[in-house]
């Protein structure tokens, strides 16, 4: 069976570097917060292009990090999507502000920035003030930056970027992370940059958020034990931050492998009932996910499975329909009706750097099979 992510390969492919990266970890006598963290957070920060990264505990604390960092909290609401992993909602939530979710344009799958518009000039009766947007970059493609980063100046609020599926991805030529003053990573395992376990990054280049930032993620320490406010504890141990060090320097050849398995897709699409996932003009993406959008879905998925070929489907419940938001999360007019049309179709093929050749070739002709009709 061809796996639709396999983090598992991601080690085994890099695995001398790796154990001996862990070693040097366990060696050294020091597990937080050390010079391990430090070296990945500088040499993220110089790949992004950010005068600071602040390694913490996951993506979902890099987000309340930044939040908090903003000053948005308890009394406040934060305008989000629907379409993202629970986590970009979650973490609005944690740092005690009110999600407003939006719907999406169904044709990259990110925010819909012509109801971002209403929401900001007409908000939802009884909502409190927004003190910021996330901007999710989902399945490894910019959303609209221009038109949102417009909005928001135009109405002076924050913007965070979720960057957690988009490491890497470009839009006019600059990185996803560093188009507005504070973003968010996750180094989940699967994610383009991943750990072995958990991690998160907030990049920015800003002094006073870095400063922040790292104050928070450690009991609101500036100096040892001393809080200066109201910290929590969200660091990144020094046995990932050094197995990220080595996964850092193979992440541009990584996704030069995800984009060429993403053209052998687009190809063996190409003409079919099936269009390949719409590339945003002047962005650059990076394909943590290539997803395609199709009717029958679970029946595809069988006959796929039958041929050996795992699909997965991100996401199949969309937050405000889930037990935990559905009837009390606030929502934009259009009642994110894009967003259930769109869970119920989209559909992830296999994508990681390791799959290969003749697994992309497996896909593909899988794919042909499948789609062509029945006899
Ligand atoms: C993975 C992900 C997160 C959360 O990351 P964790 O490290 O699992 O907490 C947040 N936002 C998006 C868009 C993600 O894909």
């Amino acid at each position: 069976m061809i796996q639709q992510a396999n983090p598992g390969a991601g080690y085994l492919e890099l695995k001398p570097e790796i154990d001996a990266a862990v070693a040097r970890a366990l060696s050294s006598g020091w597990y937080i917060l050390g010079g391990e963290g430090r070296a990945f957070e500088a040499e993220f920060a110089a790949w992004l292009g950010t005068t600071h990264a602040i390694g913490c505990g996951n993506g979902t604390d890099a987000l309340v990090l930044a939040l908090r960092a903003l000053g948005v909290g308890p009394g406040q609401s934060v305008v989000t999507v629907s379409h993202t992993a629970v986590a970009t909602v979650a973490a609005i939530e944690m740092a005690g502000a009110t999600p407003v979710l939006i719907d999406i344009d169904p044709v990259h799958y990110t925010m819909d920035p012509g109801e971002l518009a209403e929401v900001l000039a007409n908000p939802p009766s009884g909502l409190a003030p927004i003190g910021a947007i996330i901007a999710v970059h989902l399945y490894g493609q910019a959303c609209d930056m221009p038109a949102i980063s417009a909005l928001a100046a135009r109405y002076g609020i924050p913007v965070i970027e979720d960057c957690s599926q988009a490491h890497g991805a470009t839009l006019g030529g600059r990185k996803l992370g560093t188009l507005t003053a504070i973003s968010c990573f996750s180094l989940y395992p699967t994610k383009n940059l991943g750990a072995l376990g958990d991690g998160g990054v907030v990049a920015t280049s800003d002094a006073v958020l870095a400063e922040k930032v790292a104050a928070l993620r450690q009991y609101g320490w500036k100096t040892h034990y001393i809080s200066e406010f109201e910290g929590v504890n969200s660091r990144l141990d020094e046995i990932q931050a050094a197995i990220l060090r080595v996964k850092l320097t193979h992440l541009d050849a990584h996704n030069a492998r995800r984009q060429h398995i993403a053209r052998q897709y687009d190809t063996a699409l190409a003409g079919g009932l099936i269009r390949p996932p719409a590339l945003r003009a002047g962005a650059e993406h990076v394909f943590h996910q290539y997803v395609v959008r199709v009717t029958g879905r679970a029946e595809l998925q069988a006959r796929l499975r039958a041929a050996g070929i795992a699909t997965g489907i991100h996401y199949p419940v969309p937050v405000h329909l889930q037990p935990a938001y559905a009837g009390r999360v606030a929502m934009g007019p259009a009642a994110c009706a894009e967003t259930a049309r769109a869970a119920s179709e989209v559909m992830s093929l296999p994508m990681y750097p390791q799959l290969t050749d003749a697994q992309v070739e497996q896909v593909c002709e899988g794919l042909v099979a499948c789609l062509s009709p029945a006899v």
